[in-house]
């Protein structure tokens, strides 16, 4: 059976960024605006954050907006669009006072200030020493941003669709964007979604490696339909792996940790990131961290000769441990059966955020080609998008605030577009492509299980497009993601009917990863050159003079991937070698 909503704003995700978004447009008199979820929205991988939030708010020493600027673009590899950071950076004092005043409960100075402590690659005077400039609850601080936020939209009345699973975007017949189409979990019913305007923050697609911070929601869905849909995928060769995950588990253990003095020491005991970093050390941005751990670890100094090393947070005390980083402390205890207060933590780099993602311009307008053609009525914002304040590698603490700061400015365009736009027609039979994929999906009697590709996706790509990058390695994974495709058009679903039909929706996610896993290994091929998360072994240095540029990658009729670039956006910061 398919239902028909229509609404004038449509929000596909309930993060951190979604849910901005739906404030703002539920702030808009007579707008009609839903959020569309597959998951309870307080569930969503925003709630999993830890560390932080930043903005140079200055509570405990001198701070400004420039110098965060500076550091995103630093961090960034110079590959972030100046004009995007700038707007992020000096919003993002105003976003968190917002934050406060809607009732996040921030952890507090002793005079009643929102705390704040370092981070990776957040500096005073423009690279002089690390700042205080992460303002968090706890090491809970996205479980806090998404339930204050989700209050907010309940309060203010905002639609939700939660357990419905977005499995197609429409375009009219004019190009505009004017709906989705929804899987209800529940009834196994599609149901089409009619508006004059989309937003995607649907979020990231780390699983795609084996050894990943990301939930196992986290499956790109937004991205890779956008990319079914004609429309380019932007910097997919950056994706950045945390330096600290639980080793073997790749459960997060938050840069919080280092920020409030933790150090990563080798087999020897050694505080090797004073080799790596003389300035920053244990607080270098997280790409040269990841890749600190990961030599030490070649070259044999991991933990009796394994592949981990310790963080240690021995010395800070129980009483920081427990009041400031209590979920980590509980997450070892359970997982490791390690007490962090007394032990180090083994860890390793895990797969964690992705830097590309759908085009869009400083308004969450996804932009298409390399003149920047507006697709009218569709945005995205978050994880999903590239804006691109990240560049090649993201700041530690930068993505909460990219949620809050362009999850607000979708909101806002959103709601001044649609005071004025009229609603598209639908396309004919919009429901007509999804309905065809899940009739092959579910005719198949004799094939794989998804499970299993999807390990084997997961290896391949953790062994050859991780943090170390070299060509033919980097061939080996194309040509078996390539051959796990073919394999995948019979992957056996078992469970045949409507009703939470897990099995269905895996099978489908595992076609959106596979393909986001081809268009990350494409164009990590393609960049011969080591920029920010992106180390070629073969490439080892940046080439501003052939690369200063970012990858557009599309899809053509015929299925091929074409690449093309656009220029970055400097306005402020020139290039420079880059050293913490
Ligand atoms: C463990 C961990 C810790 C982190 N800690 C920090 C930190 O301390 N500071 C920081 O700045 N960043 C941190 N990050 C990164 C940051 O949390 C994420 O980048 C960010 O939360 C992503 O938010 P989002 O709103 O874009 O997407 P998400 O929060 O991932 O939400 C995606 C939403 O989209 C919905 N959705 C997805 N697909 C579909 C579909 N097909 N149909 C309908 N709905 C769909 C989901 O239901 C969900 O509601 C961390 C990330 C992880 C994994």
């Amino acid at each position: 059976m398919i239902h028909t909503h229509t609404y004038d704003a449509l929000v596909v995700g309930g993060g951190g960024a979604g849910l901005m978004s739906a404030i703002y447009l539920s702030r808009e008199p007579g707008l009609r605006t839903a959020v569309i979820s597959k998951l309870y929205p307080t569930r969503s991988h925003t709630g999993a954050a830890q560390g932080g939030v930043c903005a140079a708010l200055g509570n405990l020493e001198e701070d400004h907006p420039e110098w965060h600027m500076f550091d995103t673009v630093k961090g960034s590899d110079y590959l972030g669009d100046q004009d995007s950071i700038e707007v992020m950076c000096n919003e993002a004092v105003d976003v968190i006072i917002e934050l406060e005043h809607m009732g996040l409960p921030f952890s507090r100075t002793e005079d009643g200030k929102i705390a704040q402590r370092p981070f990776g690659g957040h500096t005073h005077h423009f690279g002089q020493g690390p700042v205080r400039r992460s303002c968090y609850a706890a090491d809970r601080t996205g479980h806090m941003i998404l339930q204050t936020l989700y209050q907010n939209c309940i309060k203010n009345g905002v639609d939700f669709y939660d357990e419905f699973q977005v499995v197609d975007l429409l375009l009219s017949p004019d190009g505009r964007c004017c709906g989705v189409v929804a899987w209800h979990i529940d009834t196994g019913d599609l149901h089409v979604f009619h508006a004059k305007a989309v937003n995607f923050t649907t979020g990231g697609f780390g699983r795609i490696w084996s050894i990943t911070s990301n939930a196992h929601a986290n499956t790109g869905d937004g991205v890779a339909i956008a990319l079914r849909r004609g429309i380019p995928l932007e910097d997919m060769e950056f994706y950045q792996f945390h330096p600290t995950g639980i080793y073997k588990l790749g459960i997060l253990i938050t840069e919080g940790v280092r920020g409030e003095g933790g150090v990563l020491r080798n087999d020897h005991g050694e505080r090797f990131m004073e080799r790596y970093a003389p300035t920053m050390k244990d607080l270098a941005s997280r790409d040269v961290v990841a890749r600190a751990i990961s030599r030490e670890i070649r070259e044999g100094r991991g933990i009796n000769g394994k592949k981990y090393v310790y963080l240690d947070a021995t010395h800070l005390g129980a009483d920081v441990i427990e009041n400031k980083l209590p979920d980590i402390a509980d997450f070892c205890r359970t997982y490791l059966g390690v007490d962090p207060v007394r032990e180090p933590m083994p860890i390793q780099p895990t797969a964690h955020y992705a830097m590309g993602g759908i085009p869009t311009d400083i308004d969450c307008r996804v932009v298409t080609g390399p003149d920047n053609t507006v697709i009218p009525g569709f945005y995205a914002a978050g994880e999903v998008a590239c804006v691109s304040v990240h560049g090649a590698n993201r700041l530690g603490t930068n993505s909460l605030l990219d949620l809050v700061v362009f999850g607000r400015r979708s909101g806002l365009d959103m709601a001044r577009f649609c005071k004025t736009a009229d609603l598209p027609p639908l396309p004919e039979n919009p429901t007509e492509r999804i309905e065809a994929t899940f009739a092959r999906l579910l005719a198949t009697e004799k094939g794989e299980p998804a499970a299993k590709l999807r390990e084997e996706m997961q290896d391949v790509m953790q062994d050859h497009v991780g943090i170390f990058r070299e060509g033919p390695g980097m061939e080996i994974a194309l040509a078996k993601v390539r051959e796990l495709q073919e394999r995948y058009r019979s992957v056996l679903v078992l469970d045949k009917g409507k009703r939470f039909n897990t099995d269905l929706l895996e099978a489908w996610e595992l076609g959106n990863l596979l393909d986001l896993a081809e268009v990350t290994t494409v164009s990590a091929i393609n960049r011969t050159e080591s920029r920010g998360a992106h180390m070629r072994e073969d490439y080892e240095t940046r080439d501003d003079v052939n690369w200063l540029k970012h990858t557009l990658v599309t899809r053509s009729d015929e299925g091929a991937l074409d690449i093309t670039y656009k220029p970055v956006t400097i306005t402020r910061f020139q290039p420079k070698e880059r050293v913490y």
